[in-house]
Formats: C-alpha cells, sequence, structure tokens
C-alpha cells in the first residue's frame, strides 16, 4: 500500500491569475491537471498508472498569495467521496480569514477533513504566532489535537508571487511541538532548500514531527538528508505532483525505489509511516 502523502487537486477556478499563469508556464501538460481536478475517476486511472495506492490532496486557505478560501474544504471533502479509500482530504483554515474560528473548525471536523494544511509562506504567518495573540492558530491545533487530525506545515521556501519566505524556516515549529504533543506535525518538504538541518533536528527530537519528502528531487534526498536511515520510522514519500519541478508521479517513485536504501527502509517511507497516521 504506497501513499502519496502529498498531491495538489484543488478548485483551479480558485486561483489568481499569476500563479495561475505560473501554473500554465511551468506545466506543458496543463489541460491534463484540469482534467484530474475536476475529475477523481481521471485521477484515480493516473495514480494506478503510476503505482500509487493512495494519495493526500493538498487543500489550504490562502487568499492573498493563491487566491483559495475556506470554500477548498468543500471541494475535497465532496472529491474524496469517489474513493475515500484511496483519497485522503486535507483541508485548511486561515487566523485571518474567519470570521467565527470556532464554528469553521466545527465544519472542518464534521466534513470528515483527514489532514490540516497550513503554509506559513503562503498564508503569511508564523505556525507560532499564537505566542502573539493570533489565538485562532491555537484553536486551530487543539481541535487537532482533540480530533487526531495531523497538520501539515509547508516549510522551505516557495517562488509564487507575493510568497513571503521568512515564513518557511521550521524552526518556528519547535515551540508548536512544545506546546501541543498530542499533534502529529509533518514538514512538507524538510525545509528545502535552506532549513535541512532544522527539520532534522526538529523530527529527531520531537516524538510528534515527521518528515513529509515532497518536492525534494528523491535523486537528491539523500544529499539534502544523508542521516535519513535514522529518521525512516518519521518519514513519509510524497511528491508535491503537480507543483513546479514535478513532472511525473510515477517517475518520481522509480527514482525514489532507485535509492541506495535497505529495502525495509525504502518500505517504510512508502506506506508504513503513512498508514500508522491514516490507518487502511
Ligand atoms: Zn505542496
Amino acid at each position: 500500500m504506497i501513499t502519496d502523502c502529498h498531491i495538489h487537486i484543488s478548485p483551479l477556478a480558485m486561483f489568481k491569475p499569476a500563479a495561475l499563469e505560473l501554473m500554465r508556464v511551468k506545466r506543458h501538460n496543463f489541460a491534463q491537471i484540469e482534467q484530474y481536478c475536476r475529475s477523481p475517476k481521471s485521477f484515480l486511472e493516473y495514480l494506478d498508472a503510476s503505482e500509487i495506492d493512495r494519495a493526500a490532496l493538498i487543500n489550504y486557505v490562502a487568499p492573498e498569495v493563491i487566491g483559495f478560501t475556506t470554500e477548498v474544504n468543500q471541494f475535497v471533502a465532496d472529491y474524496v467521496k469517489h474513493d475515500p479509500k484511496r483519497l485522503i482530504s486535507c483541508g485548511s483554515l486561515h487566523p485571518r480569514h474567519s470570521s467565527n474560528i470556532l464554528s469553521d473548525v466545527e465544519q472542518l471536523v464534521r466534513l470528515g477533513i483527514r489532514m490540516i494544511k497550513i503554509h506559513p509562506p503562503h498564508q503569511l504567518l508564523f505556525p507560532n504566532d499564537y505566542l502573539r495573540g493570533v489565538t485562532e492558530l491555537e484553536i486551530i491545533y487543539r481541535a487537532a489535537e482533540a480530533n487526531g487530525i495531523p497538520v501539515m506545515f509547508h516549510t522551505g521556501t516557495s517562488i509564487f508571487p507575493g510568497a513571503r519566505n521568512k515564513y518557511g524556516d521550521p524552526m518556528y515549529l519547535d515551540d508548536v511541538a512544545v506546546d501541543f504533543p498530542k499533534m502529529k506535525i509533518l514538514l512538507a518538504h524538510g525545509g528545502r532548500p535552506l532549513w535541512m538541518d532544522t527539520a532534522f533536528f526538529l523530527i529527531r527530537r520531537h516524538p510528534n514531527v515527521y518528515l513529509d519528502v515532497s518536492g525534494i528531487p528523491p535523486k537528491s534526498l539523500l544529499r539534502y538528508f544523508p542521516r535519513l536511515e535514522e529518521i525512516a520510522s518519521k518519514t513519509l514519500f510524497g511528491t508535491d505532483w503537480p507543483g513546479p519541478g514535478v513532472p511525473d508521479v510515477g517517475q518520481n517513485l522509480k527514482d525514489f525505489r532507485s535509492l541506495p536504501l535497505p529495502q525495509p527502509v525504502k518500505d517504510q517511507i512508502l506506506s508504513q509511516t503513512a498508514l500508522e497516521i491514516w490507518p487502511a
């Protein structure tokens, strides 16, 4: 059972023109991506062809930079209904774009969202801003803890127009891991390309912090994380497709499989860690 913990299937109609333009320029197969975002059936066929059993479908609220509003939650909840065993919903909330955070959190839980994404460089916030009066963030984290919903944080840089990269430093998650010890924290992209050492430290320090290797070209993975084996039990395979620089899910999987790692380590990263987080 292979899980890709990081694929972007989102309502493309919500994209701001500049963000959409970046996608169009970088992707020669943009029509195919549009088709998958409309049709779970054709997307599942793509997963089959790529030898992927399950995928977490990443959505987040980022009205300023990308254009996404809280409507993404209903979108992804509806989308995964097509095959809830294979499609794992990831939704989101934004502290500054919620008029009633408690009812928004309840709605998210009611929709059965199975992961929450926080994207600091696109949401323009620090993950530990609850320490500076942003109580909405604390409410989101408490709900995640109480309901066993893991929270994925984008860590590392972003080249989307308007993204602010100071927010991409994973070190701000040290506070979050201490203050919310029961919340599973996934470090998307392992702080690439500036903060891999910080990410590695946090994963080793905190029992509740995990690595999502998506966005890192598999051929470069061991250069970025030479001691990956030591954290395999807390590492998840993911691609970040169709993000800029990730041409194909199947190719990504092939490249990962050809890495010089023991087979049990590969199995752990491709299957086991994700099964522990989202049992089949
Ligand atoms: Zn992503």
